[in-house]
């Protein structure tokens, strides 16, 4: 299907997006960290924040541990709860042969092919109806 491939151009500019965020972030941690050992009022401040939140951090981190923990036994116990079932196989069982969230390719109410009216907008050709593709756009 040619509307789901992301074409290379953008692929490239969200890497060079995710890139240029990531820079960005280890600097001004880098800078953050600097402040903190150079100037005595950031430390007090700190230390002063530190004081009253520990307690709230402290459960926060527990409490994502131990989800994730949770997760983790539960996906080894029931490994088939958390597999990706194919788009046709979901497709099938829920409307019928051609018809199904991941590929609207074709109107689900008459059955037959979509008009491309851009890349995710589409409308049936028999009924009129329009529909937009929500899927993420990603490289196959
Ligand atoms: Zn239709």
């Amino acid at each position: 299907m040619e509307w789901r491939k992301l074409p290379a151009i953008q692929l490239s500019r969200i890497t060079l997006l995710v890139t240029a965020q990531s820079t960005a972030n280890i600097v001004l941690a880098f800078w953050l960290y600097m402040e903190y050992l150079h100037n005595p009022f950031m430390r007090e401040y700190v230390a002063n924040v530190w004081g009253s939140i520990w307690p709230v951090t402290v459960v926060g981190l527990s409490a994502l541990i131990g989800g994730t923990a949770s997760l983790l036994f539960y996906k080894s116990k029931y490994p088939h709860l958390f597999k990706n079932r194919p788009s046709h196989e979901v497709a099938t069982q829920n409307t019928g042969d051609r018809a199904g969230l991941a590929s609207l390719d074709s109107c689900p109410f008459c059955n037959i092919p979509l008009k491309v009216l851009s890349e995710n907008r589409f409308q049936c050709r028999q009924c009129r109806r329009y529909f937009k593709s929500s899927l993420p756009q990603l490289a196959v």
